[in-house]
């Protein structure tokens, strides 16, 4: 049997237990914080048997769509193609690996037995190299046909990645798969320059960092976290970074990753290393070997549906409303969706609001919704540790950033939800 499932209202993540965690492991929020899964009921919906599930993908959306297909269907055969020579695993814990918080087998979504005891076939280190959907056949590397009669694409994403690396320069790493974050901790005592300044490659140049490099970050905007922070926030961010030892270049970005490697704006940076972290691409070549709309991601509607019957498209290769999520609780909810609906079980994905937590030395953020360029309002404590500012359209708050003091991101993230009245939240977070 499976666990409870607890969603934290905060940062979205989702977790097993009888009783919600508290705190929060990934962004801190009390108990109050996590809401009870709703799962599909087990009894009394209509369970189709021995349909032949084939799932592409080794991520959360595909083990996802594997537990909600295996509680609606418990006589369906359940194929999961995993490209990565492992099971699946939380892919920003790598993060945590490469600061070396973290072991790898912390990482890892279920142990090996879950898929023997759930009935799930697991092939990994293999990859789907094409599709047939006349005859609803799969071609693997290893050679084998895998036949279907349901098929998800979870094919996920790469880094996107358009620096060269030079005959003698740094090496060009990412920081994507287990083998990259295996790559990253090489790096430990180094120098390493992180090009991005975003969540992620701000993650990785603490995680670096806590390695014993010497890191620096260069951003192409002017500020860093430019899409989860808001100007004062960043600045703070900033500022905690160089506190700690991190130089930070914002307005420039890689020109050649040669030694020393040279920047746009004409600086030159001395590094061993160059880790490149602005963005993703989703993979999308099976999409097109199959004839799916395919934009930044496969086009999907709120089941997961695609435009060919019974072909669904969830998690990081998937576009929903226009947009590539690029979020684990989005690929995670969209697996739920397109796994309940693809065992018959009619379930719409509902995107939440982005939000970003980070609890670092001099650190502690979070951010909720979308922070439009000048807020409504804003707050900062006479003593300067605590920041607050609330964004708002039409009269409605569209985002909430909270600095310092974060025990009211369950308040922040419900008024994000439900487009709240600004100048109430304002008197909730205590803003004056
Ligand atoms: C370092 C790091 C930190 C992150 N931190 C955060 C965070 O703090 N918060 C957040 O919300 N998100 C974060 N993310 C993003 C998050 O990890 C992704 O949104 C999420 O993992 C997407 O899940 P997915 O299942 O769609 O795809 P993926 O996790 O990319 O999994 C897809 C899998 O499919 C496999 N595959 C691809 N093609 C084939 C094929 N043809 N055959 C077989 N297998 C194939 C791939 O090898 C891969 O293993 C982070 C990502 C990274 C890399």
């Amino acid at each position: 049997m499976d666990m409870k499932r607890w969603r934290c209202t905060i940062c979205n993540q989702i977790f097993e237990g009888e009783q919600p965690p508290a705190p929060c492991p990934v962004c801190g929020a009390d108990a109050d914080a996590f809401e009870l899964v709703e799962e599909a009921p087990e009894e009394g919906t209509a369970a189709p048997s021995a349909l032949r599930y084939l799932l592409v993908g080794g991520g959360v959306a595909a083990l996802e769509a594997a537990r909600a297909i295996r509680k609606q269907d418990p006589a369906g055969r359940i194929t999961m193609v995993c490209g990565e020579n492992t099971i699946p695993y939380n892919r920003p814990g790598l993060s945590d690996l490469v600061a070396g918080t973290k072991e790898f087998a912390g990482l890892l979504l279920k142990p090996m037995d879950w898929y023997a005891e759930n009935g799930i076939r697991l092939l990994c280190g293999v990859t789907v190299t094409e599709i047939d959907h006349t005859s609803r056949t799969a071609r693997l590397s290893d050679g084998q046909t895998v036949g279907y009669d349901r098929l998800l694409l979870a094919t996920g994403a790469s880094a996107f990645n358009p620096v060269q690396a030079q005959p003698g320069g740094p090496s060009v790493q990412v920081l994507r798969t287990v083998s990259d974050a295996y790559a990253a901790l090489q790096l430990a005592g180094r120098s390493v320059l992180v090009v991005g300044g975003g969540i992620l490659g701000v993650e990785a140049a603490l995680a670096l960092h806590a390695q014993g490099c010497r890191v620096t970050i260069c951003e192409l905007s002017d500020r860093l976290l430019a899409l989860q922070a808001d100007a004062e926030a960043s600045r703070r961010i900033r500022a905690a970074l160089e506190e700690a030892g991190i130089r930070v270049l914002c307005g420039t970005t890689v020109q050649t990753a040669a030694r020393p490697v040279l920047l746009q704006n004409g600086e030159t940076v001395e590094a061993d290393a160059v880790l490149v972290s602005i963005g993703i691409c989703s993979e999308l070549a099976l999409a097109k070997q199959l004839g799916l709309a395919c934009e930044r991601g496969i086009v999907v509607d709120e089941s997961m549906r695609t435009g060919l019957p019974d072909v669904y498209a969830a998690g990081d290769c998937a576009q929903f409303g226009g947009r590539v999520s690029g979020l684990y609780p989005a690929a995670s909810m969209m697996g739920m969706t397109a796994g309940s609906n693809m065992a018959g079980k009619a379930a719409v994905y509902r995107p939440l609001p982005p939000a970003t937590a980070l609890d670092e030395p001099g650190i502690q953020m979070v951010s909720v919704g979308a922070l439009s360029s000048a807020p409504f309002a804003a707050f900062t404590s006479a003593d300067g540790s605590e920041y607050r500012a609330v964004y708002a359209e039409n009269g409605r708050v569209t985002g909430v950033l909270l600095w310092g003091r974060v025990n009211q991101s369950v308040a922040a993230a419900k008024a994000v939800r439900e487009g709240a009245d600004p100048q109430k939240v304002c008197e909730l977070l205590e803003m004056s």
